[in-house]
């Protein structure tokens, strides 16, 4: 495999993942930013005090801010599976896009090949599991939107980054509970706090059936949800699972 060329550009935002320092989650962002000069500016200003592992281009330019054993400011107020604080045990992925607020347009193919080879020698690296890999909105669904409906996480998923069930037809007749959803949601990872799964549902929509994310409880959606907490099930599984690694 050709190797990966990663540029260095430091950013001063970092700090302790403090003990033990355990990564085993990966972050997916979009910048937001009219341009990405800005944007890695901004991850390197310490008056932001923002900042991610990695930065990926829409050219598929990758650029190294704050190395991997070290904590990276990108989650914000977050949390998944229950657990908060998630920069002490994630790697941050900050992918240009100038988002919702200044012209959301598709992830090129030389940036998302990028992505992948990235996500790819990470997963590897650190071990981590499909249902640990996620978007900024899965993690802080009331806060975020990024990278967004036009992710094409379906290519990340066929490249074995990350989970995208296959969806099951016939999808109709299927009974909309709230509180069973609630329950998928919280199965799948996402922290539902005020007992209105609105917020929540949007962000899994955005992730999980992006054709609409308008967070209303439709037949589609109950079905996609039941679908991806089967496959975060089997993830979650298969990564308690003992495997032996060969020559490593
Ligand atoms: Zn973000």
């Amino acid at each position: 495999m050709i190797p990966i060329e990663i540029r260095d550009r430091p950013s001063p935002n970092f700090g302790s993942r403090g003990e033990p320092a355990h990564i085993d989650m990966l972050v997916l962002h979009y910048t937001g930013m009219a341009s990405a000069e800005a944007a890695i500016e901004r991850l390197c200003d310490p008056d932001a005090k923002v900042s991610a592992h990695y930065v990926i281009e829409e050219n598929g330019a990758i650029w190294r801010l704050v190395p991997e054993t070290l904590r990276a400011s990108h989650a914000g107020l977050s949390c998944w599976e229950g657990k908060t604080d998630l920069n002490a045990v994630s790697l941050g992925i900050e992918i240009v896009n100038p988002g919702h607020e200044w012209g959301y347009r598709p992830f090129p193919d030389a940036q998302m090949l990028s992505v992948e080879r990235l996500c790819r020698t990470l997963i590897s690296r650190y071990s981590i599991p499909a249902h640990r890999v996620v978007g900024h909105s899965d993690i802080a669904p009331d806060r975020k939107t990024d990278p967004g409906e036009l992710f094409d996480w379906p290519r990340l998923a066929r490249a074995g980054i990350g989970i995208w069930p296959r969806t099951e037809l016939p999808r109709s007749g299927l009974a909309v509970d709230e509180a069973r959803a609630i329950g998928d949601l919280a199965a799948i990872g996402y922290c539902v706090t005020d007992n209105s799964p609105t917020a929540a549902l949007r962000a899994f929509q955005r992730r999980f059936r992006p054709a609409r994310c308008d967070g209303l409880l439709d037949s589609e959606t109950v079905a996609r949800l039941s679908e991806v907490r089967t496959a975060v099930t089997q993830a979650r599984a298969a990564s308690r699972t003992p495997t032996s690694h060969v020559g490593s």
